[in-house]
């Protein structure tokens, strides 16, 4: 079953200049119990996705068309209000620096009970018998929910915000970047500790994240996105074992920890210009492989003749010959 479906979204920034197209034609999907990630450099639209999914952008984004469905109800009709309590009742979210936004004033428990109290008719009593029972969960000791933000360690403060998330038992967890700024190995008890939630509460996951070892580790399927434009898309046995995108190949490459014993090379140039529609692909002009075509309009997503694999390249018929070229240094 489809939990989640998003289709041509296209989401735009207002500013003073030309408008910013952050996400341009990305369609997805998440199938119930399925861990999907969401991978991409800084400034690829990985947040705005997950903001526009939960209407929650910034005053100066719109979404200009698409359409979001979960569970069936598509969530771009709905008002405020009723997407509101969708959010809590059946979406968890974590949102990027959610470990810094906690209020400092406030006790960590407080904050918790605040959220169940929303939108839940609960007597103080069981609202903090929950919030013990969370911090068990998350793997906090439960005599600290008295406990203000600043007593916790980064690490800790992001495990409140899981607690927080999960209070009302979500149908999805949206979680963006939620181990970075943390050190390694508390990154890897991060991870751990949401799949043993997900499997637990047996709900879906989506996992926004720069570094796709992490995705590679816990996920089923993923798309890769690049300024705004999903580049390449499927399970992730398909799409970080062989990809066929050489923006898929740079990515791998920049993340030894997958690619063995090889060390890191980032890649060349930086981000695409986003203001207007891109009347080129819009990795051409750091892409080692760009023809003359590459220069003349954005490929479109293609699906792939193995199962639950899509590629968006010119040149995606050579892939296998891309790739060879793009694992030897000398080339
Ligand atoms: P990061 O890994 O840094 O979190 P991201 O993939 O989440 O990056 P977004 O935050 O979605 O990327 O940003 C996508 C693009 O939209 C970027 O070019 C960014 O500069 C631009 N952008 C984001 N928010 C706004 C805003 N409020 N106004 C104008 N442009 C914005
Ligand atoms: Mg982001």
């Amino acid at each position: 079953m489809t939990l989640l479906n998003v289709e041509n979204l296209k989401v735009t920034y207002a500013t003073d200049d030309e408008p910013v197209h952050a996400v341009n034609d990305v369609s997805f999907s998440i199938d119930e119990g399925v861990n999907y990630g969401l991978a991409g450099e800084s400034g690829s639209g990985k947040s705005t996705v997950a903001e526009a999914l939960l209407g929650l952008l910034p005053g100066n984004g719109t979404v200009e068309s698409g359409t979001i469905e979960f569970n069936g109800t598509d969530l771009t009709s709905l008002s405020a209000a009723e997407r509101r309590d969708i959010l809590w009742e059946d979406i968890a979210y974590i949102p990027q620096s959610a470990m810094d936004s906690l209020d400092p004033v406030m006790s960590t428990g407080d904050q918790i009970s605040q959220a169940i109290h929303t939108h839940r008719n609960v007597s103080d009593t069981k609202a903090r018998d929950r919030v013990r029972e969370l911090f068990e969960i998350v793997g906090l000791d439960p005599d600290r929910i008295d406990d203000y933000p600043h007593e916790f360690s980064g690490g800790m403060r992001q495990r409140v915000t899981i607690a927080m998330a999960l209070a009302l038992e979500p149908d999805l967890i949206i979680a963006d970047e939620p181990t970075t700024g943390l050190d390694v190995i508390v990154q890897d008890k991060i991870i751990d500790k949401i799949l043993e939630i997900q499997e637990r509460m047996d709900s879906s996951l989506l996992l926004i994240t720069h570094e796709i070892g992490v995705i590679a580790e816990t996920c089923d399927d993923l798309s890769i996105l690049y300024g705004g434009k999903v580049m390449e898309q499927g399970s992730v046995d398909n799409v970080l074992v062989n990809p066929t995108n050489p923006y898929t190949m740079g990515l791998k490459n920049s993340f030894p920890e997958i690619e063995e014993n090889e060390d890191p090379v980032t890649i060349p140039g930086s981000p695409p210009n986003l203001n207007g529609e891109p009347t080129a692909c819009v990795f051409e002009d750091r892409c080692p492989f760009a023809t003359e075509e590459c220069g003349e309009s954005h490929p479109d997503l293609v699906d792939l003749p193995n199962r639950n694999h899509r590629s968006a390249c010119h040149r995606v018929k050579e892939a296998a010959q891309l790739r060879r070229d793009a694992d030897d240094p000398a080339t």
